[in-house]
Protein backbone atom coordinates (compact mmCIF):
# COMPACT_ATOMS: atom_id res chain seq x y z
CA UNK A 1 0.00 0.00 0.00
CA UNK A 2 2.35 2.53 1.10
CA UNK A 3 4.61 1.65 -2.03
CA UNK A 4 1.24 2.68 -4.36
CA UNK A 5 1.34 5.47 -2.41
CA UNK A 6 5.11 6.51 -2.80
CA UNK A 7 4.55 5.69 -6.57
CA UNK A 8 1.58 7.51 -6.87
CA UNK A 9 3.15 10.61 -5.13
CA UNK A 10 6.55 10.18 -7.47
CA UNK A 11 4.07 10.04 -10.57
CA UNK A 12 2.59 13.59 -9.46
CA UNK A 13 6.11 14.52 -8.57
CA UNK A 14 7.13 13.98 -11.95
CA UNK A 15 4.41 15.56 -13.42
CA UNK A 16 4.92 18.45 -11.70
CA UNK A 17 8.37 18.44 -12.70
CA UNK A 18 7.28 18.44 -16.45
CA UNK A 19 5.54 21.10 -16.11
CA UNK A 20 8.19 23.11 -14.49
CA UNK A 21 10.30 22.23 -17.50
CA UNK A 22 7.74 22.97 -19.67
CA UNK A 23 7.36 26.69 -18.51
CA UNK A 24 10.96 26.83 -18.12
CA UNK A 25 11.47 25.93 -21.77
CA UNK A 26 8.64 28.95 -22.43
CA UNK A 27 10.26 31.55 -20.04
CA UNK A 28 13.50 31.07 -21.66
CA UNK A 29 11.86 31.09 -25.54
CA UNK A 30 10.63 34.25 -24.32
CA UNK A 31 13.67 35.65 -22.68
CA UNK A 32 15.57 34.84 -25.65
CA UNK A 33 13.07 36.30 -27.83
CA UNK A 34 13.04 39.02 -26.25
CA UNK A 35 16.58 39.21 -26.07
CA UNK A 36 17.01 39.38 -29.88
CA UNK A 37 14.69 41.60 -30.03
CA UNK A 38 16.78 43.99 -27.79
CA UNK A 39 19.65 43.17 -29.24
CA UNK A 40 18.20 44.27 -32.86
CA UNK A 41 17.14 47.61 -31.03
CA UNK A 42 20.00 48.69 -29.40
CA UNK A 43 21.55 48.09 -33.16
CA UNK A 44 19.64 49.95 -35.12
CA UNK A 45 21.73 52.82 -37.07
CA UNK A 46 19.18 55.06 -38.46
CA UNK A 47 15.25 56.07 -37.39
CA UNK A 48 14.26 53.93 -40.11
CA UNK A 49 16.06 50.54 -38.91
CA UNK A 50 14.52 51.33 -35.46
CA UNK A 51 10.94 51.99 -36.50
CA UNK A 52 11.26 48.99 -38.42
CA UNK A 53 12.22 46.71 -35.56
CA UNK A 54 9.54 48.10 -33.34
CA UNK A 55 6.58 47.46 -35.80
CA UNK A 56 7.95 44.08 -37.36
CA UNK A 57 9.42 42.57 -34.97
CA UNK A 58 7.79 43.79 -31.43
CA UNK A 59 4.73 42.30 -32.75
CA UNK A 60 6.05 38.17 -32.90
CA UNK A 61 8.99 38.56 -29.94
CA UNK A 62 5.76 39.84 -27.49
CA UNK A 63 3.15 38.38 -29.03
CA UNK A 64 1.17 41.53 -29.97
CA UNK A 65 -1.37 41.80 -32.67
CA UNK A 66 -1.13 45.77 -32.70
CA UNK A 67 1.81 48.26 -32.24
CA UNK A 68 1.83 51.85 -32.62
CA UNK A 69 4.32 55.43 -31.49
CA UNK A 70 3.51 58.38 -30.52
CA UNK A 71 5.94 61.16 -30.66
CA UNK A 72 6.56 64.86 -28.85
CA UNK A 73 7.37 66.79 -32.04
CA UNK A 74 7.81 70.47 -31.28
CA UNK A 75 7.06 72.34 -34.37
CA UNK A 76 7.29 69.78 -36.75
CA UNK A 77 10.55 70.10 -36.14
CA UNK A 78 11.90 66.38 -36.19
CA UNK A 79 9.39 65.25 -39.18
CA UNK A 80 10.91 68.35 -41.28
CA UNK A 81 14.42 66.90 -40.55
CA UNK A 82 13.32 63.06 -41.38
CA UNK A 83 11.92 64.33 -44.72
CA UNK A 84 14.77 66.43 -45.60
CA UNK A 85 16.45 62.89 -45.08
CA UNK A 86 14.58 61.58 -47.59
CA UNK A 87 12.62 59.12 -45.06
CA UNK A 88 9.19 58.98 -46.58
CA UNK A 89 6.86 58.77 -43.61
CA UNK A 90 4.02 57.48 -45.30
CA UNK A 91 5.71 54.28 -44.92
CA UNK A 92 5.20 53.97 -41.52
CA UNK A 93 1.79 54.76 -40.19
CA UNK A 94 1.62 53.47 -37.23
CA UNK A 95 4.00 56.13 -36.47
CA UNK A 96 2.01 59.29 -35.05
CA UNK A 97 3.27 62.65 -33.87
CA UNK A 98 2.03 65.54 -31.76
CA UNK A 99 2.92 68.70 -31.07
CA UNK A 100 3.59 68.45 -26.92
CA UNK A 101 2.46 66.79 -23.63
CA UNK A 102 -1.48 68.13 -23.74
CA UNK A 103 -1.85 66.34 -27.06
CA UNK A 104 -0.69 63.05 -26.09
CA UNK A 105 -3.34 62.52 -23.78
CA UNK A 106 -2.10 59.53 -22.02
CA UNK A 107 -4.65 58.62 -19.58
CA UNK A 108 -5.14 60.43 -16.60
CA UNK A 109 -2.94 59.20 -13.19
CA UNK A 110 -0.82 57.20 -15.86
CA UNK A 111 2.61 59.62 -13.60
CA UNK A 112 4.44 58.39 -15.79
CA UNK A 113 3.55 54.56 -15.86
CA UNK A 114 2.39 52.14 -17.94
CA UNK A 115 -1.51 51.95 -18.10
CA UNK A 116 -2.91 48.95 -18.77
CA UNK A 117 -6.25 47.21 -19.38
CA UNK A 118 -9.40 46.79 -21.79
CA UNK A 119 -9.25 49.29 -24.51
CA UNK A 120 -11.61 52.02 -25.05
CA UNK A 121 -12.40 54.52 -27.59
CA UNK A 122 -12.67 57.31 -25.59
CA UNK A 123 -9.14 56.88 -24.03
CA UNK A 124 -7.13 54.80 -26.60
CA UNK A 125 -8.70 55.80 -29.62
CA UNK A 126 -5.91 58.40 -30.78
CA UNK A 127 -3.32 55.39 -29.95
CA UNK A 128 -4.97 52.89 -32.44
CA UNK A 129 -6.53 55.51 -34.80
CA UNK A 130 -4.31 53.96 -37.69
CA UNK A 131 -5.45 50.13 -37.09
CA UNK A 132 -8.64 48.50 -38.67
CA UNK A 133 -9.08 46.18 -36.16
CA UNK A 134 -9.22 47.86 -33.19
CA UNK A 135 -7.35 46.01 -29.84
CA UNK A 136 -9.22 44.54 -26.81
CA UNK A 137 -6.98 44.90 -23.74
CA UNK A 138 -3.77 47.57 -24.01
CA UNK A 139 -0.79 48.83 -22.74
CA UNK A 140 0.07 52.41 -22.96
CA UNK A 141 3.58 52.85 -22.11
CA UNK A 142 5.37 56.63 -21.51
CA UNK A 143 8.49 56.65 -22.94
CA UNK A 144 10.76 58.96 -20.44
CA UNK A 145 14.72 60.29 -21.26
CA UNK A 146 16.39 61.83 -18.97
CA UNK A 147 12.46 62.74 -16.62
CA UNK A 148 11.38 64.30 -19.84
CA UNK A 149 8.51 62.67 -21.96
CA UNK A 150 9.19 61.49 -25.41
CA UNK A 151 6.04 59.78 -26.60
CA UNK A 152 4.56 56.52 -25.88
CA UNK A 153 4.75 53.13 -27.31
CA UNK A 154 1.09 51.93 -27.78
CA UNK A 155 0.66 47.74 -27.57
CA UNK A 156 -2.74 45.93 -28.48
CA UNK A 157 -3.81 42.42 -27.96
CA UNK A 158 -6.96 41.47 -29.75
CA UNK A 159 -7.23 39.06 -25.89
CA UNK A 160 -8.89 40.67 -22.81
CA UNK A 161 -6.58 38.85 -20.93
CA UNK A 162 -3.16 39.95 -22.16
CA UNK A 163 -3.22 43.04 -20.69
CA UNK A 164 -4.84 43.89 -17.45
CA UNK A 165 -5.24 46.56 -15.01
CA UNK A 166 -3.19 44.28 -12.18
CA UNK A 167 -0.66 43.09 -13.96
CA UNK A 168 2.76 43.58 -13.29
CA UNK A 169 4.58 46.17 -15.23
CA UNK A 170 8.52 46.00 -14.49
CA UNK A 171 9.09 44.01 -17.78
CA UNK A 172 7.19 46.52 -19.80
CA UNK A 173 8.53 49.31 -17.93
CA UNK A 174 11.92 47.92 -19.03
CA UNK A 175 11.13 47.63 -22.42
CA UNK A 176 9.97 51.32 -22.72
CA UNK A 177 13.64 52.72 -20.94
CA UNK A 178 15.16 50.51 -23.76
CA UNK A 179 13.13 51.84 -26.68
CA UNK A 180 13.19 55.71 -25.36
CA UNK A 181 17.16 55.31 -24.81
CA UNK A 182 17.37 53.94 -28.89
CA UNK A 183 14.64 56.39 -30.10
CA UNK A 184 16.80 59.39 -28.51
CA UNK A 185 20.26 57.64 -29.64
CA UNK A 186 18.93 57.20 -33.69
CA UNK A 187 16.87 60.96 -33.16
CA UNK A 188 20.15 62.79 -32.00
CA UNK A 189 22.23 60.77 -35.12
CA UNK A 190 19.88 61.85 -37.05
CA UNK A 191 20.03 65.57 -35.97
CA UNK A 192 23.53 65.41 -36.81
CA UNK A 193 23.47 63.87 -40.17
CA UNK A 194 20.81 66.84 -41.15
CA UNK A 195 23.46 68.71 -39.59
CA UNK A 196 26.14 67.93 -41.80
CA UNK A 197 24.05 68.52 -44.91
CA UNK A 198 22.94 71.93 -43.80
CA UNK A 199 23.31 75.30 -44.89
CA UNK A 200 23.55 76.79 -41.17
CA UNK A 201 22.65 80.56 -42.43
CA UNK A 202 19.51 79.69 -44.85
CA UNK A 203 19.04 76.10 -43.37
CA UNK A 204 18.71 74.73 -47.35
CA UNK A 205 21.05 72.12 -48.21
CA UNK A 206 25.09 72.59 -48.50
CA UNK A 207 26.98 71.71 -51.10
CA UNK A 208 27.86 68.27 -50.35
CA UNK A 209 24.40 67.76 -49.72
CA UNK A 210 23.03 68.92 -53.26
CA UNK A 211 26.10 66.59 -54.56
CA UNK A 212 24.94 63.48 -52.78
CA UNK A 213 21.01 64.15 -54.17
CA UNK A 214 22.41 64.69 -57.64
CA UNK A 215 23.73 61.39 -57.69
CA UNK A 216 21.03 60.00 -56.35
CA UNK A 217 18.16 61.54 -58.91
CA UNK A 218 20.50 60.97 -61.98
CA UNK A 219 20.30 57.17 -60.63
CA UNK A 220 16.47 57.46 -60.13
CA UNK A 221 15.08 59.59 -63.48
CA UNK A 222 17.40 56.74 -65.42
CA UNK A 223 15.70 53.77 -64.52
CA UNK A 224 12.58 55.89 -64.39
CA UNK A 225 13.52 57.22 -67.83
CA UNK A 226 12.65 60.73 -67.11
CA UNK A 227 14.56 64.39 -67.73
CA UNK A 228 15.98 66.38 -64.58
CA UNK A 229 16.88 69.90 -64.76
CA UNK A 230 19.85 71.99 -62.75
CA UNK A 231 19.59 75.47 -62.35
CA UNK A 232 22.14 77.67 -61.21
CA UNK A 233 21.28 81.01 -59.46
CA UNK A 234 23.65 83.56 -58.59
CA UNK A 235 22.30 87.61 -56.43
CA UNK A 236 23.30 90.17 -58.56
CA UNK A 237 25.34 92.87 -57.69
CA UNK A 238 25.40 91.02 -53.95
CA UNK A 239 28.84 92.54 -53.04
CA UNK A 240 27.10 96.07 -53.66
CA UNK A 241 24.58 95.30 -51.08
CA UNK A 242 27.55 93.96 -47.90
CA UNK A 243 29.31 97.06 -49.08
CA UNK A 244 26.05 99.50 -48.66
CA UNK A 245 23.97 98.01 -45.70
CA UNK A 246 26.74 95.84 -43.92
CA UNK A 247 27.42 92.02 -44.09
CA UNK A 248 24.43 91.64 -41.52
CA UNK A 249 21.88 93.17 -44.13
CA UNK A 250 23.10 90.71 -46.43
CA UNK A 251 23.16 87.39 -44.59
CA UNK A 252 19.16 88.58 -44.39
CA UNK A 253 19.27 89.00 -48.10
CA UNK A 254 20.63 85.78 -48.35
CA UNK A 255 17.95 84.00 -46.13
CA UNK A 256 15.23 85.63 -47.83
CA UNK A 257 16.29 84.91 -50.95
CA UNK A 258 16.55 81.29 -49.90
CA UNK A 259 12.91 81.01 -48.67
CA UNK A 260 12.02 81.99 -52.12
CA UNK A 261 13.28 80.28 -54.34
CA UNK A 262 11.84 77.53 -51.81
CA UNK A 263 8.72 78.63 -51.84
CA UNK A 264 8.61 78.25 -55.75
CA UNK A 265 9.91 74.48 -55.67
CA UNK A 266 7.93 71.16 -55.00
CA UNK A 267 8.75 68.98 -51.67
CA UNK A 268 10.98 66.61 -54.34
CA UNK A 269 12.86 69.21 -56.05
CA UNK A 270 16.05 69.92 -54.21
CA UNK A 271 17.75 73.50 -53.02
CA UNK A 272 21.37 74.05 -51.99
CA UNK A 273 23.35 77.38 -51.32
CA UNK A 274 26.37 76.02 -53.28
CA UNK A 275 28.96 79.13 -52.06
CA UNK A 276 28.57 82.87 -50.64
CA UNK A 277 25.62 83.75 -53.18
CA UNK A 278 24.85 81.04 -55.32
CA UNK A 279 22.43 78.49 -54.60
CA UNK A 280 21.49 75.45 -56.94
CA UNK A 281 18.25 73.79 -57.53
CA UNK A 282 17.95 70.37 -59.37
CA UNK A 283 14.00 69.59 -59.88
CA UNK A 284 13.04 65.88 -60.74
CA UNK A 285 10.93 64.91 -63.44
CA UNK A 286 11.12 68.43 -65.35
CA UNK A 287 12.07 69.30 -69.00
CA UNK A 288 13.70 72.80 -69.75
CA UNK A 289 10.59 74.37 -70.80
CA UNK A 290 9.00 73.60 -67.35
CA UNK A 291 12.23 74.09 -65.36
CA UNK A 292 12.36 77.84 -67.24
CA UNK A 293 8.76 78.43 -66.23
CA UNK A 294 9.80 77.82 -62.41
CA UNK A 295 13.04 79.97 -62.89
CA UNK A 296 11.12 82.71 -64.24
CA UNK A 297 8.94 82.67 -61.40
CA UNK A 298 11.89 82.53 -58.93
CA UNK A 299 13.18 85.86 -60.87
CA UNK A 300 9.90 87.62 -60.52
CA UNK A 301 9.74 86.74 -56.52
CA UNK A 302 13.19 88.29 -56.21
CA UNK A 303 13.18 91.58 -58.21
CA UNK A 304 8.95 92.33 -57.33
CA UNK A 305 9.62 92.72 -53.50
CA UNK A 306 11.98 94.49 -51.97
CA UNK A 307 13.70 92.72 -48.84
CA UNK A 308 13.33 94.15 -45.34
CA UNK A 309 16.50 94.10 -43.31
CA UNK A 310 16.33 93.74 -39.69
CA UNK A 311 19.02 96.25 -39.07
CA UNK A 312 19.00 99.10 -41.78
CA UNK A 313 15.88 99.10 -43.29
CA UNK A 314 14.79 98.02 -46.82
CA UNK A 315 16.55 97.08 -49.99
CA UNK A 316 15.91 95.72 -53.60
CA UNK A 317 17.67 92.72 -55.33
CA UNK A 318 17.75 90.42 -58.64
CA UNK A 319 19.28 86.80 -59.30
CA UNK A 320 20.43 85.65 -62.68
CA UNK A 321 19.45 81.88 -63.62
CA UNK A 322 21.28 79.30 -66.02
CA UNK A 323 19.20 76.26 -66.35
CA UNK A 324 20.56 72.67 -67.73
CA UNK A 325 18.55 69.98 -68.48
CA UNK A 326 19.33 66.13 -68.35
CA UNK A 327 17.32 64.33 -70.94
CA UNK A 328 16.38 60.60 -70.59
CA UNK A 329 17.92 59.33 -73.56
CA UNK A 330 21.47 61.39 -72.96
CA UNK A 331 21.58 59.91 -69.26
CA UNK A 332 24.03 56.80 -69.94
CA UNK A 333 27.25 56.72 -68.22
CA UNK A 334 29.23 57.63 -65.31
CA UNK A 335 27.39 59.48 -62.86
CA UNK A 336 29.74 61.52 -61.26
CA UNK A 337 30.70 62.65 -65.11
CA UNK A 338 27.16 63.39 -66.14
CA UNK A 339 26.36 65.31 -62.27
CA UNK A 340 29.86 67.23 -63.48
CA UNK A 341 28.51 68.38 -67.00
CA UNK A 342 25.40 69.23 -65.89
CA UNK A 343 26.29 71.29 -63.32
CA UNK A 344 28.83 72.91 -65.70
CA UNK A 345 26.08 73.37 -67.98
CA UNK A 346 23.64 75.09 -65.75
CA UNK A 347 27.10 77.46 -64.66
CA UNK A 348 27.73 78.35 -68.33
CA UNK A 349 23.94 79.46 -68.84
CA UNK A 350 24.64 81.19 -65.88
CA UNK A 351 27.11 83.31 -67.03
CA UNK A 352 25.45 83.93 -70.13
CA UNK A 353 22.52 85.48 -68.32
CA UNK A 354 25.15 87.57 -66.42
CA UNK A 355 26.39 89.02 -69.67
CA UNK A 356 23.22 89.81 -71.16
CA UNK A 357 22.96 91.98 -68.42
CA UNK A 358 21.77 90.19 -65.19
CA UNK A 359 18.34 89.58 -63.35
CA UNK A 360 17.30 86.98 -66.17
CA UNK A 361 16.78 83.16 -67.11
CA UNK A 362 18.93 81.65 -69.69
CA UNK A 363 19.18 77.87 -70.88
CA UNK A 364 22.14 75.99 -71.86
CA UNK A 365 21.86 74.94 -75.75
P1 LIG B 1 27.55 89.49 -59.85
O1 LIG B 1 26.31 90.19 -60.25
O2 LIG B 1 28.55 89.45 -60.96
O3 LIG B 1 27.27 88.13 -59.32
O4 LIG B 1 28.21 90.37 -58.71
P2 LIG B 1 28.34 90.01 -57.18
O5 LIG B 1 28.70 91.26 -56.45
O6 LIG B 1 27.13 89.32 -56.69
O7 LIG B 1 29.49 88.95 -57.21
P3 LIG B 1 30.82 88.78 -56.40
O8 LIG B 1 31.20 87.34 -56.61
O9 LIG B 1 31.81 89.82 -56.79
O10 LIG B 1 30.45 89.01 -54.88
C1 LIG B 1 29.84 88.07 -54.08
C2 LIG B 1 29.84 88.60 -52.68
O11 LIG B 1 29.14 87.72 -51.79
C3 LIG B 1 31.20 88.75 -52.09
C4 LIG B 1 31.09 88.26 -50.67
O12 LIG B 1 31.50 89.24 -49.76
C5 LIG B 1 29.62 87.99 -50.48
N1 LIG B 1 29.34 86.86 -49.62
C6 LIG B 1 29.74 85.58 -49.76
N2 LIG B 1 29.27 84.82 -48.75
C7 LIG B 1 28.56 85.64 -47.93
C8 LIG B 1 27.83 85.45 -46.71
O13 LIG B 1 27.73 84.34 -46.15
N3 LIG B 1 27.21 86.52 -46.16
C9 LIG B 1 27.30 87.75 -46.75
N4 LIG B 1 26.68 88.76 -46.17
N5 LIG B 1 27.98 87.96 -47.88
C10 LIG B 1 28.61 86.93 -48.48
MG1 LIG C 1 28.88 84.59 -57.28
MG1 LIG D 1 26.61 87.46 -57.53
Amino acid sequence: MANQELAEENRMLREQMHEFLKQAHHNQRIMSRHQSFNLELIGASSFRELIDTIFSTLPTSSDLDVVSLTLIDHQSNLRSILQDLSLDLSDFPQLMFVANETELALPPHTKNKPVLGRYSAKQHGSFFSTCVKKPVSVAIVPLIRLNRLIGCLNLGSFHASRFTANMATDFIEQMGFIIATCLENVINHERLTYIGLTDPLTNVSNRRNVERRMLEEIGRARRQQYSISCMYLDIDFFKQVNDQYGHQSGDDVLKEVASRIKAELRLSDTLGRFGGEEFVVLLVNTDQQAAAQVAERIRLSIAGQPFFLSMTGVCNSTISIGIATLVASGNHGDMEMIAAELLWNADRALYEAKQQGRNRVCLAN
